[in-house]
């Protein structure tokens, strides 16, 4: 019997709270560890971590190859998604069917369960895929809109190229962590306008940027380029992506080549990867783009992905608080178009790279997914719940970003990308 995500009537005898961003129907991969052990790829219900190596091991793959088997016991994902997409579709139908209320195959087995089964608070997260490249677009009209605004000229907010190009430029893999690692802020050069030469300083404005990013599942040959039809299939999965900026450093060091350390002192990820399968549910219709794109970005069908996001501020010692809602199908340009524009060079895209969205703000100031743009550049300071207020990120806040997918009762959703500034180390 072959189960698909949009049933959202399946239930599973692992107990899944109210709210929980992790169905049956989820099945996110991920690599934890409990107190001790080695980090292994696991999958997630509810709030209970599943160790899909032990798993294996106890014979509850028996149709599976060995080479499946062997990719469980790893710590990064990237063995396991390179045996492709119908063993992907396999694994995720065995684990529903397995977990799913009625079949006591596991249920009933009460001590091997328990090998395989921990509560999540019992595990440490790490870093899902071992990252090749990065790379960084600039896909939100109305955050590209905002940022010319500010800084250029408000009547020619877009550069002349951006309805024409899916614009992004490559980043730095090697300081991309986990949820829940603490970043230091940054020190750089910054320039005052009136000032004749720049400054060095910890920055003065820490930013978050709200962006999604997709990892990708399927190698491309040097030379060839995947087409916005087919560019899906080469994509595994999902993540939540902070991309931690300091717009101070950026602002005198992105001429004329773009950012460069503004950019590279960390970004955070959430930890649990969800498959393109688990989201097909929640495909939608992006923006109309009505200037006309050349052929190779032109596609028929939804793109797009109806995915609430959410941004909480919380300052040391106190409760979050949401400073921002947006919504992943607001992106002008969808991830298709984004793979498709990366190859049609004939870049090489591995299994592994992840490519990020770039901030996605949405068309009222309440769905503006930087403090840059909330604050408009320091000039409508936050009011926070005590009265204290921000116009950039202090030490010692902790940025909580959320993302979720919501259609006809059926959740599923990316948990939790959370990183507390610790101050410049001296
Ligand atoms: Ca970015």
């Amino acid at each position: 019997m072959l189960h698909t995500s949009t049933d959202k009537t399946l239930n599973s005898w692992i107990s899944v709270p109210q709210e929980s961003d992790f169905p049956l129907q989820n099945i996110p991969f991920g690599i934890a560890a409990k107190a001790s052990c080695q980090p292994k790829v696991c999958t997630r219900i509810g709030d209970t971590v599943i160790d899909l190596s032990v798993l294996a091991s106890e014979g509850y793959f028996q149709n599976l190859d060995a080479k499946v088997l062997e990719s469980f016991d790893k710590q990064a994902l990237n063995d396991y998604i390179a045996l492709g997409s119908e063993v992907w579709s396999s694994v995720r139908e065995r684990l529903i069917t397995l977990f799913i209320e009625d079949n006591p195959e596991l249920r009933d087995n009460k001590a091997i369960a328990s090998k395989i089964l921990s509560p999540l608070g019992e595990n440490v997260m790490y870093l899902p895929v071992r990252i090749g490249d990065y790379t960084d677009f600039y896909s939100s009209m109305e955050h590209a809109s905002n940022v010319g605004m500010m800084f250029r000229d408000p009547a020619n907010a877009l550069l002349p190229n951006w309805k024409h190009i899916p614009v992004g430029y490559h980043g730095r893999s090697s300081s991309i962590v986990v949820s829940g690692t603490n970043i230091h802020r940054p020190k750089g050069q910054i320039k005052f306008p009136d000032a004749p030469s720049p400054i060095f300083s910890p920055t003065r404005k820490l930013d978050f940027e709200l962006e999604m990013a997709f990892i990708v599942g399927k190698n491309n040959s040097l030379g060839d380029s995947v087409s916005v039809d087919v560019a899906e299939n080469h994509i595994f999965g999902m993540l939540i992506f902070n991309d931690l900026s300091a717009r101070d450093i950026q602002n005198w060091e992105y001429v004329p080549l773009g950012p460069f350390l503004s950019k590279n002192f960390g970004s955070v990820v959430s930890p649990w990867v969800v498959t393109m399968e688990a989201l097909q549910p929640f495909k939608t219709a992006g923006p109309v783009q009505e200037t006309e794109v050349l052929p190779y970005l032109k596609f028929s069908g939804d793109k797009s992905y109806d995915i609430k996001l959410e941004v909480c501020l919380q300052p040391e010692g106190d409760v979050p608080q949401e400073i921002c809602e947006s919504n992943h199908k607001y992106l002008y340009w969808n991830i298709s178009q984004q793979l498709a524009h990366h190859t049609v060079n004939g870049c090489n895209l591995n299994i592994g790279d992840l490519c990020a969205s770039g901030t996605i703000s949405g068309p009222e100031p309440g769905s503006f997914g930087s403090m840059l743009e909330i604050c408009w550049n320091g000039s409508k300071p936050l009011v926070l719940n005590d009265g204290k207020t921000r116009t950039f990120i202090d030490d010692k806040d902790t940025i909580i970003m959320k993302a979720f997918a919501v259609k006809d009762g059926l959740r599923i959703g990316f948990g939790e990308c959370a990183t507390t500034i610790l101050p410049a180390k001296s």
